[in-house]
């Protein structure tokens, strides 16, 4: 199945806020590497360091941030097609929610895969 661009494009935009988060995970462990070098080991982070994610849905505009724990964060996105978004923020067409935590969910795109159409889902759909 194709998708339309306007969805490829909320893909990329998904996929640009996913890189800044995890650079940001990065950086803290290069700082990290760098303290043990420089034998300040009490400065390396807790890891339940808790940081404020960009919120990684597919609004370009979207500034919302999701508190979560940094080895938390990376747990989630081990798998490349998951992603972070706050409630309400997912785009049904291109993505399902896999886990709804307090504030996020998380969820999984649709069309990363060249799969046809296999995973397509059965929820009801309520038009209230
Ligand atoms: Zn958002």
């Amino acid at each position: 199945m194709d998708i339309s661009k306007a969805e490829r494009k909320q893909i990329e935009n998904e996929m640009i806020f996913r890189r800044l988060n995890e650079k940001v995970g990065d950086d803290l462990g290069a700082l990290d590497a760098m303290h043990i070098e420089d034998g300040n080991l009490h400065l390396i982070r807790d890891e339940l360091l808790m940081l404020r994610f960009k919120c990684e849905c597919s609004d370009e505009n979207c500034d919302a941030r999701i508190p979560l724990e940094l080895n938390k964060y990376q747990k989630i996105h081990e798998d490349r097609d998951t992603f972070i978004v706050i409630v309400n923020h997912q785009v049904d067409p291109i993505e399902k929610v896999i886990s709804v935590e307090d504030h996020y969910n998380i969820v999984k795109k649709n069309n990363s895969t060249a799969e046809p159409g296999s995973t397509l889902n059965q929820t009801s759909i309520d038009n209230s």
